[in-house]
């Protein structure tokens, strides 16, 4: 166990509870600290204030783990939480129609640097940290006193910022012949653990996806911008909409969209799957006098294409003006956003700041942000990283 110091002008927001360690918190900050440390942490006064780890992470050099003095970080210690973490999910578990969720959702669930997910008899593990990975025999070993599982994989996020470090991902029980069918409110889709860091479907947008089939899409003309494998549109689909347009830049999203909507028993000749650039698709509709009565935004943070560089922080509201320009009137777009540097507040000065440039007014509807199972802390407001914002136009 090594013991840090944190500046006693920082150990307030700790002591509330803060779990993310920073290094310019750090007073005399030990530089031969090895990934997985287990920490002692205390302020100037030598006032204990929690015990954690280190472990390098695209944010924060480690998390706090316990405020209690008298907690081991031992096997009990992990199988505890992963053991409270299942008990907070039993209506999920016991659902009939969703067998996929977030089963451990780092901090949240008192262990920053690691997320568990489950897809349908499979769990895959995010590891965030070289350091989080040092106790993974510990996780593997409560999954195994606990879990009922086909098969576990894992992904290990902790290469150069933050990168998908490709690698082994098979960890333990049998391996999975992919892809896996999960069902989420009974809509099925593909799963591909061994593809890469993104598996086939978002699992935080669940309810946005159940409010677009039960009450935004009867009848419209979707347009579905960053679609990805189509989740949108095909909860879109099955909630009646007359016509869905995909639209994403990766290549894979071709085939992935129309394996979800065959799945699901749609005719994806009926719909329009277009791998291009958004904002030139944005053009295109544009100068076609396209419409759309329902327009889902659902950007990553951050991303370059041949001609543009996204950045969230900087470029939603641009974003946000090219959908109003084909919203229907008393269309609806569903803004959303996962970037942490920015909270719901400032989001909602982006769209201001969007319609301000247009003629449009507009009413918010909804604002959703993480479900349940995406167990998040008070004292970590940017662990709520997902923002959206159902707009409705005026006529
Ligand atoms: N909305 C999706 C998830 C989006 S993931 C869902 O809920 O399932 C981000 C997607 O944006 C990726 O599939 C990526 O290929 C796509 N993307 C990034 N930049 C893009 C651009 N300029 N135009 C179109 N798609 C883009």
């Amino acid at each position: 166990m090594k013991t840090i110091k944190i500046k006693n002008k920082e150990a307030v927001k700790f002591k509330k509870g803060y779990p993310l360690l920073q290094k310019s918190s750090i007073k005399d900050f030990d530089s031969g600290l090895k990934e997985g440390d287990l920490l002692h942490i205390i302020d100037e006064n030598h006032t204990f204030i929690g015990k954690g780890y280190y472990g390098l992470q695209n944010k924060g050099i480690g998390w706090i783990i316990t405020s209690n003095s008298d907690l081991t970080i031992d096997q009990k210690f992990f199988s505890n939480l992963l053991s409270n973490a299942l008990g907070l999910r039993k209506s999920l578990f016991q659902d009939t129609d969703t067998n996929t969720f977030r089963v451990f959702n780092g901090e949240g669930d008192g262990f920053g640097g690691l997320t568990i997910d489950k897809f349908a008899d499979y769990y895959l593990l995010n590891w965030y940290s070289e350091g989080a990975y040092q106790f993974r025999n510990y996780v593997l070993e409560a999954i195994k006193q606990l879990f009922r599982y086909d098969g576990v994989y894992e992904k290990k996020r902790f290469g150069r910022q933050g990168q998908y470090i490709e690698d082994e991902e098979f960890v333990m029980g049998e391996r999975g012949s992919f892809p896996i069918i999960v069902k989420e409110n009974g809509i099925q889709f593909a799963i591909y653990l061994n593809e890469g860091a993104m598996v086939g479907l978002f699992l935080d947008q669940r309810e946005v996806r159940q409010a677009i089939r039960n009450s935004y899409s009867s009848g419209k003309r979707v347009l579905n911008t960053f679609s990805y494998t189509g989740a949108f549109s095909v909860f879109s689909v099955l909630g009646g909409a007359s016509h869905t347009t995909s639209v994403d830049l990766a290549n894979r999203s071709y085939a992935k969209t129309i394996e979800n909507f065959s799945l699901n028993g749609v005719d994806y000749e009926a719909h329009d799957i277009i791998v291009e650039d958004v904002f030139n698709y944005f053009k295109y509709a544009n100068r076609k006098k396209r419409l759309y009565d329902l327009v889902v935004l659902d950007p990553p943070s951050f991303a370059r294409s041949k001609k543009n560089t996204f950045r969230a922080e900087k470029d939603y509201p641009a974003l946000l003006q090219e959908a109003i320009s084909i919203t229907e009137r008393e269309g609806v777009i569903i803004a959303s956003t996962n970037c942490a540097k920015f909270n719901m507040k400032k989001f909602k000065s982006f769209v201001e700041t969007a319609f301000n440039q247009s003629p449009r007014s507009y009413k918010i509807v909804e604002e959703y942000s993480l479900p349940n199972d995406f167990k998040t802390i008070s004292a970590f407001k940017e662990g709520n990283y997902l923002k959206v914002l159902f707009l409705k136009l005026d006529s």
